[in-house]
């Protein structure tokens, strides 16, 4: 029997794995103006004063401009390069004068090339957002600064920690993921299950190729040479019954919530850069970006960042779907202004891109309107997905995937994302897959289900390690098989091997934040009027 330590080293060895994924290759000398302008593109008429990292900075209501020139070193050749930077806030990064993508606490590296070329000179400029103060959520909570949401301090100084180029050791980075994908399958499995025990014994074995003391390049050789011992175990299929899980790219962005509109702005060029980005990097990557409204403001003040989009729209990974233009509060709306939501919405993705939505994304609203489903039908939304009903506190809602029909008796077919851990900012693992099947309830009826993948509430979207374990999970034994999709391509899959859907009539009351809209007394006042 294998006893608790074999796991326990197996943990070792990923950290040492992990610390050794990249290969630091130039500390970068950083210049740094402050401004409360916004600024589309890198300043060129203003002056810049160089800094010494780490280096504490912040000020409300402000954004940092940082900036960087460097050439890359003869270590960076024919290697994919990074540039990693810790300003640990909301940042734009531009790369020779273009936005190009976000670093945030959970994007920390940005790729500048697939493979380098020694004496390439870059300029790289950053805009950080540097927050501004927020009451706490409670009485008897103090304010706090928000950095990103993620990531909050009690009050400024904030602390700019690093930034630096760094390369991928490939061998060590490939096994990295091979092996936190395999260890994650096991100790999610029964701890009989025959798969468990030989993923650890295999893991514990090929780990064995490893030295904790030794250095580049041996510790490259000795990861390609476990890498061959691991691969049979990567190699393992499922059999005839495996369920899915549709991955769908994800970053929820509130149009206006804890932030000003302007940051709003700033959060979808980040968003849309970073996910474009991967989206040219992962060609399996499907993203979806479902508010118009935002894609508007990228299309309008990020023109690079727009061009981006298109290009991930034409190659099938980037859906505009969701119907409304923003992501609107179902209970209050009249039905006009619904109406108004999908006609505004769809025109915009219409206009732009020549794609009309087939789907109703609302993540994260407190509760939906009866009169919705005819509404629905009547403005050629097939489709509707949230994970928010999720959160009752008192009722388990009975059904995941059903016919929602509203006091007309219009039908809609409906989704809920059954990710609890997450919620809608999911991540792919195989425990999280297991966790997202394990809450389907009507396994007789529903084969498949959604999971949204990325950081969001405040934007950031899909991490790298989700799109390098998603790629380990389209078909592994003892874990769902997992793949990028559209929402609606999966949706059609859910709905049409779905027979004898269960039927749902009426409202869809959130049993959580009652109470909510009334909270303002003014319309507590209005309402009661
Ligand atoms: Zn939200």
């Amino acid at each position: 029997m294998l006893i608790p330590k074999v796991e326990n080293r197996i943990r070792q060895y990923l950290e040492l794995l992990e610390r050794n994924k990249y290969e630091s290759l130039l500390a970068l000398d950083i210049e740094y103006f402050k401004t409360r302008e916004t600024f589309r593109l890198p300043p060129d008429k203003v002056s810049w004063t160089a800094v010494s990292l780490p280096f504490p900075y912040g000020e409300e209501w402000t954004c940092y401009w940082w900036r960087t020139s460097f050439a890359l070193p003869q270590k960076a050749a024919g290697r994919a390069v990074f540039l990693e930077a810790k300003p640990r806030a909301d940042t734009l990064v531009f790369i020779d004068g273009l936005p190009c993508g976000a670093l945030n606490p959970v994007h920390e590296k940005i790729l500048l090339d697939k493979s380098g070329e020694a004496g390439r000179r870059y300029t790289v400029h950053m805009e950080s957002y540097a927050g501004h103060k927020y009451p706490g959520e409670h009485p008897s909570k103090p304010d706090r600064v928000i950095l990103t949401l993620g990531l909050q301090i009690p009050d400024y100084p904030n602390l700019f920690e690093s930034a630096s180029l760094i390369a991928k050791n490939e061998a060590i980075y490939g096994l990295y993921y091979d092996a936190l994908v395999l260890f994650d399958l096991a100790i999610s499995l029964d701890e009989h299950s025959l798969r468990r025990a030989r993923i650890l014994r295999g893991l514990y074995d090929a780990f064995a190729s490893l030295r904790f003391e030794a250095r580049m390049p041996e510790l490259e050789n000795q990861a390609a040479t476990a890498a061959k011992a691991v691969a049979p175990l990567l190699a393992a299929r499922n059999g005839d019954s495996a369920p899915a899980v549709h991955l769908v790219g994800h970053a929820h962005i509130d149009h206006a919530w804890l932030w000003p509109i302007a940051e709003t702005e700033r959060k979808a060029a980040r968003t849309f850069a970073t996910m474009a980005r991967y989206a040219a990097e992962f060609p399996e990557f499907v993203f979806i970006q479902s508010q118009s409204a935002q894609l508007e403001i990228v299309e309008r003040e990020y023109p690079a960042v727009f061009a981006a989009v298109k290009t991930a729209y034409a190659a099938g990974q980037w859906e505009p779907n969701g119907g409304m233009w923003v992501e609107a509060d179902c209970n209050l709306p009249a039905g006009e202004s619904f109406v108004r939501q999908f006609l505004v919405g769809k025109a915009a993705t219409r206009r732009m891109l020549g794609y009309e939505g087939d789907t109703l994304w609302l993540p994260d609203v407190f509760g939906y309107s009866a009169a919705l489903p005819q509404i629905l039908k009547g403005c050629e939304i097939e489709y509707f997905v949230t994970s928010k009903i999720n959160w009752n506190d008192t009722t388990r809602f009975p059904y995941d995937s059903f016919v929602w029909r509203g006091i007309d008796g219009s039908g809609i077919k409906t989704h809920f994302i059954t990710m609890r851990t997450d919620g809608y900012n999911g991540a792919v693992s195989p425990s999280r897959l297991l966790e997202a099947w394990r809450h389907v309830q009507h396994k007789e009826v529903q084969e498949s289900v959604i999971s949204s993948i990325g950081e969001g509430d405040g934007g950031g979207g899909t991490k790298r390690s989700d799109l390098e374990c998603a790629r380990r999970l389209a078909d592994l034994e003892g874990a769902p098989k997992a793949g990028w999709r559209k929402a609606s391509v999966a949706l059609g899959e859910i709905f049409a091997r779905a027979e004898d859907l269960p039927e749902w009539k009426g409202e869809l009351y959130l049993e959580l934040l009652d109470g909510l809209h009334d909270a303002d007394p003014y319309v507590h006042v209005d309402r009661s009027s």
